[in-house]
């Protein structure tokens, strides 16, 4: 905003000004009334509340340090873990071009198509890869997303749980554990799952699962040797 104003609580009227302000100077109306405060239904207090009541977020935060996971319901670039005092970075970091820095955080990483990981060890709670690794490492505590324009050495890298993005198609060797496994895309593996195994419309699962959980959605295909136990 150009408006040199300085308030300190910007009213819908306050905020009208500024944009005529800023189209050139037309003639401001009289300001309007204040809207009348709508008398709060006799006896019923409470109801008249109820369209402000937001429910808070709950953030699982997982200690990169120390591993210790906790929850919080507001949302700050740092915070701090309960059981070691780490000061936790918790930021969202968007890596296009090249990239050879590590970085730590509680929040998410993604590395986009024109994204070109050289090197440094990428820590995050969800990792979102969607270009291209070819140095360094990443670990992602909760879920790693492999997009259709990911590019990589899978051992170069550790996640607790795997999505295939729709359009990505994944091929990996030997046996691959996680807890939890989402495909929307095509995925060819030997998998030993913790958790659930879904396969959402349009996803592929090929190969070998052995877990506790598989769910195919419709329009979702698999054709794989199983071994679900269920739980
Ligand atoms: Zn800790």
């Amino acid at each position: 905003m150009a408006g040199s104003r300085k308030t300190s609580v910007v009213d819908g009227y306050t905020v009208v000004r500024m944009v005529r302000h800023a189209k050139g100077g037309e003639p401001e109306p009289a300001p309007s009334p204040p809207p009348r405060k709508e008398p709060l239904p006799a006896g019923d207090g409470k109801k008249a509340h109820i369209g402000h009541t937001v429910l808070p977020t709950r953030h699982t935060i997982r200690c990169y340090e120390c591993a210790y996971e906790f929850t919080l319901t507001a949302r700050s670039p740092k915070t701090y873990c309960p059981k070691c005092r780490t000061i936790l970075e918790w930021k969202d970091v968007l890596i296009q071009g090249e990239w050879s820095e590590s970085v730590k955080t509680a929040g998410t990483i993604r590395v986009g198509p024109q994204g070109v990981v050289r090197a440094g060890t990428l820590i995050a709670t969800d990792i979102l890869l969607d270009g291209r690794v070819e140095g360094g490492s990443l670990d992602a505590f909760r879920w790693l997303e492999l997009g259709a324009g990911a590019a990589y050495d899978p051992a170069c890298m550790k996640a607790s749980s795997l999505r295939v993005a729709a359009g990505a198609e994944i091929k990996l060797k030997g046996r691959a554990t996680f807890q939890d496994v989402e495909i929307f895309g095509r995925l060819d593996a030997r998998l030993q799952a913790g958790g659930l195994v879904a396969v959402r419309a349009g996803g592929l699962l090929t190969g070998e699962l052995e877990g506790p959980r598989l769910s195919v959605e419709e329009g979702g295909g698999l054709r794989a040797r199983l071994k679900v136990i269920g739980a």
